[in-house]
């Protein structure tokens, strides 16, 4: 039987549809507006189609949005100073350094000066020591690991016991992700191994898998007889392998691929997330609902 196919697009546009209430609310009742504000230094054309979307996806909901554009060429110091600038103002809520910075920048010292408690995109060290600790430290989970998170969940599978094999150990992916399905609660409390490019029998371990979660970047990598029948297979990989003309515009748009062969994939799996349209959708969303939860914990609101 072929798999369910997880919709990343129709999950998101629910959990938008959930937040815009959520914000119409704390509006009427409390008088506070969530507010979010994107650095964006330089014109790199990813970077500026990131911020693009997400301011777009703050006004969709309603949000005070501010997208603060600031010269490639900027110093250190200022851009440190423009950040402190926004710890500072109770208007914002949310503060977002869209990466990569400039050579002559730290970015690691940019990212570390924004306060954790605004670190909608929860990179700070605090917010990564806080979901190691779990519980009622958690303030921002990582946006791209609670999309997966939210996804898993929505698709109706029980975590709770479940094997759940995490290919990939980056620190925006596979690191919080693992972290985030071991944490003793709903949605989480999974046997959790991980597996990188020292693993021995890679086969062995995803075979094992009720949820397996890729993301390694390399086109292909999960074959379909790694799959357990029936299992969750979560893709998070995304590969330019070409190019094609866009059927809608005539423009040349890349090919994406996913890092699991999806079209023999999907006759094995339980459910399985398509590339695109699988995790990608989510990451954006999840950052509003961290904008949402900090304007909410700033106001103290339940
Ligand atoms: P990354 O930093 O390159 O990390 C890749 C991880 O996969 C590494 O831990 C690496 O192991 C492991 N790996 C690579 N090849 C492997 C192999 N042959 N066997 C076993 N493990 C292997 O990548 P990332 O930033 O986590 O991103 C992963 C993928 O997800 C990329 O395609 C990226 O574009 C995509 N992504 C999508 C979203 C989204 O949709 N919103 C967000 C983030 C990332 P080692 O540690 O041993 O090198």
């Amino acid at each position: 039987m072929s798999a369910k196919i997880i919709s990343g697009t129709e999950v998101a546009a629910q959990i938008r549809e959930e937040l815009k209430k959520e914000v119409d609310e704390m509006k009427a009742k409390n008088g506070v507006v969530p507010g979010l504000v994107t650095i964006l230094v330089g014109a790199n054309p990813a970077s500026i189609s990131y911020v693009t979307a997400k301011i777009k996806a703050s006004h969709e909901l309603g949000f005070y949005s501010i997208q603060d554009d600031q010269p490639s060429d900027i110093a250190e110091a200022d851009l440190l100073k423009l950040v402190d600038k926004y710890n500072k103002d109770p208007k914002i809520h949310g503060i977002l350094v869209q990466l990569p910075l400039p050579k002559q920048v730290d970015e690691k010292k940019v990212l570390n000066a924004i306060d954790p408690d605004k670190d909608v995109d929860g990179f700070h060290p605090v917010n990564v020591g806080r979901l190691m600790i779990g519980g009622d430290e958690v303030k921002f989970l990582p946006c791209t690991p609670a999309g997966i998170q939210e996804l898993i969940v929505r698709a109706g599978f029980e975590t709770s016991g479940a094997e759940v094999v995490v290919v990939g150990r980056s620190n925006i992916v596979g690191k919080p992700i693992a972290n985030i399905m071991l944490q003793k609660g709903k949605g989480a409390n999974s046997t959790v191994t991980v597996v990188h490019t020292g693993t021995k029998n890679l086969e062995t371990h995803c075979k094992r898998a009720d949820i397996l979660i890729v993301a390694a970047g390399v086109p292909g990598l999960v074959k379909p007889e790694w799959i357990k029948p029936g299992a969750c297979v979560i893709d998070v990989g995304v590969n330019r392998v070409g190019e094609k003309k866009s059927e809608k515009t005539g423009k040349m748009i890349p090919i994406l691929k996913g890092d699991v062969d999806f079209e023999a994939a999907k006759e094995i799996a339980g459910a399985i997330t398509p590339v695109p349209g699988g995790v990608g959708p989510m990451t954006i969303t999840m950052l509003m609902k961290n904008t949402v939860k900090s304007a909410k914990l700033h106001a103290r609101i339940q």
